[in-house]
């Protein structure tokens, strides 16, 4: 059986609807897989809407990115060189270090073996399996996905919007291939990312998912909740799941359902008990400015939340 969480209710749990980010452990065998003082084990995690925009493009700068993503890494233990840091022998001063990628809603995965070898990057997925390394990519709406192979170590980090579904697979493959993992040992998370509750698609779109990642991920769109539901739907009559279609994926790749967690959150929809939003979203921020509006105006009003995997080390 797939493990489901709901970050809205753990961050109300723990009374940190304040947070500016969660980390969450994976699943093995329907249990989470939390670290120990003989083994430590990987967390994945997002920034919030609270922490405001995490975009990232190499020819920009974003200071609160920085800072905040600073602060995030700085509060990770202090690990044990593993010897593949950039410090000379014995003068390490090892901490976690960030490895972003810029996104191009593609299905390319890259290596990342040390700091600072993903400047310049395209593409939407990054692996690796030094420890103190942090994948990171960013969405709002878009599915973050997420994989650790226990045995090996290794982690991986995928941005998955509609064009992109199949990187997941991807990301698989790329692991078996680069540290011969083994499907069976490896875990995966999807973080939260637009609901079918929100996602409404054409028929063209809806056919390209059941050709290619099952009848599960598409849904007819029936009982809208409001007047401006109704209308969407007149033009979009289907709804997405893009968890169903990324479950059909990491199926196919051999990983074990037990193996595999979702976050039933939306982020376009999902609110805390006093109405403020959780998750940064396209949808509900910016897919419906008026037409005039640009392209790059439209993206700079959504916030982007940063998605990264990290050895709890
Ligand atoms: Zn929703």
């Amino acid at each position: 059986m797939i493990n489901t969480i709901s970050v809205r209710e753990e961050l109300e749990k723990s009374g940190s609807q304040k947070a500016l980010h969660i980390t969450l452990p994976f699943y093995e065998n329907g249990r989470p897989l939390c670290s120990t003082e003989s083994e430590k084990h990987a967390l994945w995690g997002m920034t919030l809407l609270k922490a405001g925009s995490m975009r990232f493009r190499w020819n920009e700068s974003n200071e609160n990115r920085r800072a905040t993503l600073k602060k995030i890494l700085s509060e990770i233990k202090k690990p044990v060189c593993s010897g593949n840091c950039s410090s000379a022998e014995g003068s390490c001063d090892c901490k976690s270090r960030l490895a972003p990628i810029e996104l191009i809603h593609s299905k390319d995965v890259f290596v990342t073996q040390k700091e600072g070898d993903t400047k310049n990057l395209k593409g939407d997925g990054l692996i690796t399996k030094n420890p103190l390394l942090v994948p990171a990519v960013t969405v709002a709406d878009c599915l973050p996905l997420f994989l650790y192979d226990r045995k090996n170590k290794a982690t991986g980090a995928f941005h998955s919007g509609w064009k992109g579904t199949g990187i997941a697979g991807n990301g698989v493959k790329k692991m078996q291939e680069e540290f011969g993992s083994k499907p069976e040992d490896i875990l995966a998370a999807i973080g939260p990312h637009i609901g079918s509750c929100c996602y409404f698609v054409d028929k063209e779109r809806a056919d390209y998912f059941t050709q290619n990642f099952g009848k599960k991920c598409i849904e007819k769109a029936e009982n809208p909740a409001s007047e401006e539901e109704a209308d969407l739907i007149k033009r979009f009559p289907y709804r997405l799941s893009l968890t169903e279609a990324n479950l059909f994926i990491l199926k196919q790749a051999g990983i074990k359902e037990e193996n595999i967690t979702v976050a039933e959150d939306c982020t376009c929809c999902t609110s805390f008990a006093d109405g403020t939003k959780v998750f940064g979203s396209f949808r509900r921020q910016a897919a419906f400015l008026p037409p005039q509006i640009d392209a790059d105006t439209r993206s700079r009003s959504m916030t982007v939340q940063a998605a990264f995997v990290m050895m709890n080390v």
